[in-house]
């Protein structure tokens, strides 16, 4: 059950910010890591506009990486996104997916009109060029979804990463047609309620990640994050679950080729 061997499926780590500064001079090395511990492919998840390019150097150099195109909520830049941009940006065949974007109450305050501005030129962008949303959201929940319904999400759906709400906003997602994406988080020993949340989401809407290099998961907490260490997400959800790790492996890998498989071809 703790291993997997090279004929069964993969992980996939469906969020990483593999071009920050911290894995500069370390990609062999990471990559290196990943083929140990069975980690396939990663999604590489753009913040800014400035530093796409180097977001899809990453998915263009290599063909287990995949990239997104958004600016992150809170990049405090405020000038408005312009949903073009980010449709002309994402016809690029390595970009599957829009974000990550969505509102963040917890990090930036004041008037965040700004913000919600932001969140919904990606939303239509989305639309606009068909592929799914890597959505991030905050203390900012109910907001979220009264965007997310208002501006038709639910046409393209996606992702709602780093999960860490409640299990309403997690079926209220899943209606819209939304993933979730457990992080690292779920192996902490305060996630009480969220592991709770972890054991009930349909394995056909589950989805792992790391957000590295942020959250590194139990036993490596306080580290810097790299994708394989997703297998520690991923174990700990077939153990939450009661499932080996080989199913909840090709479950959540199948997941991520099924969602953002428009976007590949
Ligand atoms: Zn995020
Ligand atoms: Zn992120």
């Amino acid at each position: 059950m703790n291993s997997v061997s090279p004929e069964s499926h993969g992980l996939v780590d469906s969020h990483c910010h593999l071009d920050f500064p911290e894995f500069d001079g370390k990609l062999d090395a990471v990559r290196e890591e990943m083929r140990a511990s069975g980690v396939t492919h990663a999604l590489c998840i753009s913040v800014n506009l400035a530093d796409f390019p180097k977001v899809l150097a990453l998915a263009e150099a290599y063909d287990n990486f995949f990239a997104s195109v958004g600016v992150h909520p809170d990049h405090d830049e405020r000038a408005p996104v312009d949903s073009r941009r980010l449709v002309e940006l994402a016809r690029h065949p390595r970009v599957v997916a829009i974000g990550e974007t969505g509102l963040d109450y917890y990090r930036v305050s004041g008037d965040l009109e700004w913000q919600r501005e932001r969140f919904r030129a990606h939303i239509r962008a989305a639309r606009e060029c068909g592929k799914p949303l890597v959505i991030h959201t905050r203390e900012a929940a109910e907001d979220t979804l009264a965007i997310m319904r208002e501006e038709g999400a639910a046409e393209v759906g996606g992702v709602m990463h780093c999960f860490t709400e409640s299990q309403a906003v997690a079926d209220a997602a899943i209606a819209l047609g939304f993933h979730i994406s457990f992080s690292g988080i779920v192996t902490f020993k305060n996630a009480g309620a969220l592991k709770e949340v972890a054991r009930r989401v349909p394995l056909e809407r589950l989805l792992v990640e790391t957000d590295s290099p942020y959250l590194a998961p139990v036993p490596h907490r306080g580290k810097t994050n790299q994708p394989a260490l997703v297998r520690h997400v991923a174990e700990e959800l077939a153990r939450l679950r009661g499932i080996p790790l080989s199913e909840l492996g090709a479950g959540t890998t199948d997941n991520f080729f099924r969602l953002f498989k428009e976007a590949l071809r």
